[in-house]
């Protein structure tokens, strides 16, 4: 995610005329975009290959099947103890094969979700996630099941009760006129929010049970097949790759896509409407789709391109890219942030500067292939994607990583240095704390540690955790090992006390 930011510096800015205007009252601004003189090439060293995954945190993470207990009933929240309502208990789900039928005119989402999963404990009854929209049927592996609503949750009761360990798969069919979540962490709105020719899907952190039922939290990632039908003239775009040619039958157009890679839900997307839609490949082989808003036609070429060439880079700084290809789409609704949707980042009502790409970008390893288990950890999503803001300037010469760390260290009365970062708030998720005092942590560490250890770090950190969830304790315990340093002192004072630290040396 980056929300449209302000420059921190008052130096020369690059900042186009296209950029948004639309930050609203209220929200964080964050990271930054900004040319400063000369910086040098970042330096990347061999990767030391796979290291395992460290000790168990010190806090729990939540994972599929927290809550899990001699109750048959799966509890109603997955374990994330700063949002206990979101996710769900007692099951793992491995696929979702959603079947949507979206038609802008009336607003209204048609939908059978089919979702494959695994018990984690013995269950005669178990929620998913699901706001507002009407459920007419649900079955479990086929017999009719009984289930009831409460606020954001779907209760289901099977005919028959489910074993541990037993695979199950669950159907729903829903329909109606989604409602997007409002404000709830900086964002405005956010989920599943209609435009005048479609839908502009945009979940983190918990937007998908506005279009699908589903246990919404990141620590329960599975593969998708979505099947999406709109009128034809649309597009509906969704995550991996499009499986065949978009079929048109009876003024109607499906298009199948499929996310084989593992995939939090709030990466998920079907974003819909009039697109105009170039493919091509990166220098290094990788496919590339990009969509744009006919408004936006204008920058196809160029997201084409920056998409490509960024990417190659990253998979020379952060080791191989995890999917099965990159892109982008720019929508004309103007949300004015931009979200890393899987394989796909979407710009909500704007043309991207090469900055926000390569943010973007740099979360399809952090935060998509390597997903936090705990909201609270975000900083190893957003202040890793605004440290890859900082090492594209010093790659293309704009500025040097350690000139934006003096900048934001200079101001001693910055309000970021009562925010530690590594326990992000969830009334204040997408703080500029959580952006670029996480970046700054990286970058004292990178200080410490040296650039021979610090990338090969970062390379054994995406490989170690590929396609697997992640917590701080994780990395800091990899840092530890890769640098053969006690860094516990230098995490503490950056990530966790509620105060400016000492300066680096
Ligand atoms: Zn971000």
């Amino acid at each position: 995610m980056s929300t449209h930011r302000l420059p921190p510096f008052p130096g020369p800015t690059t900042t186009p005329t296209t950029t948004p205007t639309g930050v609203r009252a209220g929200r964080s601004v964050s990271a930054l975009i900004c040319a400063l003189a000369v910086g040098a090439a970042t330096a990347c060293a061999p990767s030391e290959g796979a290291v395992a995954p460290s000790q168990a945190a010190a806090v729990a993470p939540a994972s599929p099947g927290a809550g899990a207990s001699r109750s048959t009933t799966g509890a109603p929240g997955i374990g994330d103890p700063d949002f206990p309502s979101d996710g769900n208990g007692g099951y793992d789900v491995q696929h979702y094969d959603l079947r949507l039928s979206y038609d802008p005119s009336s607003r209204k989402l048609a939908g059978s979700a089919t979702i494959e999963a695994k018990a984690a404990q013995d269950l005669t009854s178990f929620d998913l996630d699901l706001h507002g929209l009407t459920v007419s049927r649900v079955t479990v592996d086929g017999g009719a099941a009984s289930f009831s609503r409460g606020k954001d949750e779907l209760v289901i009761e099977p005919g028959k009760r489910i074993s541990n360990g037993d695979r199950f798969a669950v159907t729903v069919d829903y329909s109606g006129v989604p409602e997007p979540m409002r404000d709830s962490a900086n964002l405005g709105q956010y989920g599943f929010i209609s435009t005048a020719d479609g839908a502009f899907v945009t979940c983190e952190p918990n937007g998908a049970k506005t279009w699908f039922p589903s246990n919404d939290h990141p620590s329960d990632k599975a593969t998708y097949d979505f099947q999406i039908t709109v009128p034809e003239g649309l597009t509906a775009i969704a995550n991996g790759e499009m499986a065949g040619t978009p079929q048109t039958r009876a003024g109607k157009t499906t298009f199948v896509w499929q996310e084989k890679h593992p995939m939090a839900s709030y990466l998920a997307t079907m974003t819909t409407g009039k697109f105009q839609i170039r493919t091509g490949t990166s220098d290094k082989g990788l496919p590339i789709y990009v969509a744009v808003a006919d408004s936006f036609r204008g920058s196809l070429g160029q997201l084409l391109t920056q998409t490509g060439k960024i990417t190659d880079y990253w998979s020379t700084v952060f080791g191989p890219y995890p999917f099965s290809s990159t892109g982008g789409v720019i929508d004309d609704y103007a949300a004015g942030y931009a979200l890393e949707n899987q394989t796909k980042p979407i710009y909500g009502g704007f043309s991207p500067e090469p900055a926000i790409i390569a943010h973007e970008l740099a979360h399809q390893w952090f935060g998509d292939s390597l997903s936090i288990a705990r909201w609270r950890d975000l900083w190893l999503n957003e202040g890793f994607a605004t440290y890859a803001e900082w090492l594209w300037a010093e790659h293309t010469g704009q500025y040097t990583a350690d000139s934006a760390f003096k900048r934001y260290y200079a101001n001693a009365t910055d309000s970021m240095w009562a925010y530690p970062p590594g326990a992000a708030r969830a009334d204040d998720l997408f703080s500029a704390a959580v952006y670029n005092r996480g970046a700054m942590t990286l970058h004292a560490l990178r200080r410490e540690i040296g650039d021979d250890k610090f990338f090969p770090l970062i390379r054994a950190w995406t490989d170690a955790h590929r396609y697997g969830n992640v917590t701080t304790q994780d990395f800091i315990a990899l840092a530890e090992r890769v640098s053969g340093k006690d860094l516990k002192g230098l995490f503490d004072a950056w990530l966790f006390q509620p105060k400016r630290p000492a300066p680096i040396t």
